[in-house]
């Protein structure tokens, strides 16, 4: 997945004909990844995280419509932009996931030398987050408030209640697991509170907020990943994350499959796919508004039209089929470099930023 920024700047444009509200839009726009940053409340909810990721997206954004239209709203409701942003997060997930699988690595079992991976998608992730907005918006992470946006739907202390409900009604509806599990609810209030205090923790990352990081890295009370999960200021130009230089990269399950497309590329794409696939979402919407909602084979149908426009296939690799593919291939970019270069500049105090030297 790309980061938060990614999301929304997506989540943005396949909007940008309609008015959205841009708190809802920017929690949609994360769509399970919310559920990844439950770390630390229990129950958990990550189990959901992946799940989502796995299979059964359009599903349960079938399930998601189905509980709006029993509540009697339309689409132009709060509630629609979070469902537009939902949507996108799919579409640009899996435009997204081979090129940055391939580009980032994992640690593979029994090959000492790909340990070093781990956590390195989650960098990429947060690189391509600072690259794009840099591209697009011409601004540094730091003035893009994500976190003010998000907190105008929800923070930590004021978790939106439809929201539990309206997620309660979407896995539930699309998943056995979560009919049967008692903790449901639990668990999703738990993954908002989570994901909430993750966005507002990481908001802001300034040199204090690195020193302090380093300094409890180095003390052993952090893990070396934290520095995965934050956006760093900059991003050195020695390092193409865009792949603006259109150099050639492999589909990590399929060596036949090979592309030169940048992150632009593939980014603007997806985008556009998932404005018309909102579009598609909220006709189908405001149909069953009309037809009352009341025939129960009209709402089954409703569903599954839903499920087929946002797809309910994996989101890991871009392929229409049921479970994720293995992934083979890869040729990472120098991350856990680059972690060292971004160490070495805090603690020379230049506090990340790498265009010195
Ligand atoms: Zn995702």
């Amino acid at each position: 997945m790309p980061s938060q920024i990614a999301h929304l700047l997506c989540a943005t444009t396949s909007t940008s004909s309609g008015a959205p509200s841009r708190g809802p839009l920017a929690a949609g726009a994360q769509g399970p990844d919310l559920f990844y940053h439950n770390q630390r409340r229990r129950p958990t909810s990550i189990q959901y995280g992946t799940l989502m990721h796995r299979r059964g997206y359009g599903s349960v954004t079938g399930e998601m419509v189905a509980y709006a239209v029993a509540q009697g709203h339309a689409p132009s409701h709060p509630i629609g932009s979070y469902i537009a942003g939902f949507v996108s997060h799919a579409i640009l997930d899996r435009r997204l996931h081979p090129y940055i699988n391939y580009r980032s690595g994992w640690p593979v079992p029994g090959r000492e030398e790909t340990r070093r991976y781990r956590s390195m998608h989650a960098f990429l992730e947060r690189l391509i987050d600072v690259a794009l907005l840099k591209e697009v918006r011409g601004i540094a992470p730091n003035t893009y408030d994500f976190y003010g946006t998000l907190s105008t739907f929800g923070t930590a202390e004021s978790i939106p209640t439809e929201w539990v409900a309206m997620m309660y009604a979407g896995l539930s509806g699309a998943y056995e697991r979560a009919r049967d599990d008692a903790r449901l609810l639990e668990r999703i209030r738990n993954a908002w509170m989570d994901a909430a205090g993750y966005y507002q923790f990481t908001g802001h990352v300034d040199g204090e907020y690195l020193e302090a990081g380093l300094a409890r890295e180095e003390h052993g009370t952090v893990r070396p990943g934290w520095l995965s999960i934050i956006h760093p200021p900059e991003v050195p130009e020695d390092l193409d994350v865009l792949n603006l230089q259109h150099a050639e990269w492999t589909h990590p399950c399929s060596s036949k499959r090979r592309s030169t497309e940048s992150v632009i590329d593939m980014f603007s794409d997806a985008c556009e796919e998932s404005s018309r696939a909102c579009a598609a979402v909220f006709n189908i919407w405001t149909e069953m508004l009309e037809s009352g909602g009341n025939c129960e084979t009209d709402r089954s149908a409703a569903i599954s039209a839903i499920a087929t426009t946002v797809g309910d296939h994996n989101l890991s690799d871009g392929r229409p089929r049921k479970r994720p593919c293995r992934p083979r291939h890869m040729d990472p970019l120098p991350l856990p470099e680059l972690q060292d270069r971004i160490r070495d500049s805090i603690r020379r105090g230049d506090g990340g930023l790498l265009s010195s030297g």
